[in-house]
């Protein structure tokens, strides 16, 4: 039976402990070369409550490629920006695909099944670019005003991802030619990457999630950033797409609205609590970071936070 715990720092640390047998049963991402030199031994966790708090363990300061965990702020971005009008150019659905997926765009006409594989963060990025010019920086600022502390873009990652984004440039221009992205091809793979080169720790990420945990209001910024309702519909999308085509036994395991990234970061929400980022480079085969879930189900279990 699990120790008994006292605090989040005795849950942290005991989480900790408990993820080490994990390491070395997966591989960091190694098509960016960038994220492929990332010391994969590299663990670290944080909890940011609705009360202000913050707690953390490992290298929970350390910055890391925050990669597709951007795509949860473009969209709420797009949202808040141009409401529903969004669910016109991309669905609400699992796909039950992997992340860079391509044929499914063909037999349903460019429309693709959700924001965050990766043909829907192009179109995310597609819509960003008829409101401003750098929907990269505009991403970045959003996630840093939420997180408290101004952030960066890794221009090497960027770099490294542009140079091998075959398959996202595909992607792109396929649903181009079938019109749900009206925006030069290449401009949108370069605010693209850009995007998803953000650094990030998890202490700063777990603070910029804390909105879709408080009913849309940010602790940090002391206002509200989202409407209610939009924090529950982002939450619903993040429990039903947020982990790809490993979604299904995610909620297993951890039962928590979640986003992972192929930087091995993972945030996920406790509505009405706190929110959680963990960070660790290997990756399991569906891009998602193996003792990142490993802890979030630890620490799901040991705070009995699953929301199902
Ligand atoms: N930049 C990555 C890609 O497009 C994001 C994927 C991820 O983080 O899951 O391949």
């Amino acid at each position: 039976p699990p120790k008994e715990v006292t605090s989040l720092d005795d849950v942290l640390h005991e989480v900790s402990v408990l993820v080490k047998p994990h390491f070395g049963k997966g591989r960091p991402a190694d098509y960016i070369s960038e994220l492929a030199a990332v010391d994969p031994m590299k663990f670290g966790m944080a909890v940011a409550t609705i009360e202000g708090e913050d707690y953390g363990v490992g290298d929970a300061d350390e910055s890391f490629s925050a990669q597709s965990i951007t795509k949860l702020f473009a969209l709420g971005l797009a949202l808040n920006r141009l409401g529903d009008e969004v669910w016109t150019r991309v669905g609400k659905e699992p796909s039950g695909t992997p992340f860079n997926y391509l044929s499914q765009l063909e037999q349903e006409a460019g429309v693709p099944r959700n924001p965050f594989i990766n043909a829907g963060a192009l179109a995310i990025t597609d819509i960003l670019l008829d409101v401003v010019k750098a929907p990269a920086h505009l991403v970045r600022d959003f996630m840093g005003v939420l997180a408290g502390e101004p952030l960066s873009i890794d221009d090497a990652v960027a770099k490294s991802e542009m140079d091998t984004a075959y398959k996202n440039r595909a992607i792109a221009n396929l649903m181009r030619a079938q019109g749900t992205i009206t925006h030069d091809p290449a401009a949108v793979i370069e605010a693209y990457c850009r995007q998803c080169a953000v650094s990030i720790t998890c202490r700063q990420l777990a603070k910029a999630a804390l909105p879709l945990a408080a009913a849309g209001y940010s602790p940090v910024m002391e206002e509200s950033i989202f409407p209610e309702r939009l924090t529950r519909r982002l939450n619903a999308l993040l429990l039903t797409c947020g982990i790809y085509d490993s979604v299904g036994s995610f909620a297993y395991r951890v039962g928590l609205p979640a986003k992972s990234g192929v930087g091995g970061g993972i945030v996920a929400v406790i509505p009405g609590r706190a929110a959680v980022a963990v960070w660790s480079p290997e990756l399991d085969r569906y891009g998602t970071s193996v003792v990142g879930v490993s802890a979030l189900e630890h620490f799901s279990r040991l705070t009995n936070c699953s929301v199902l």
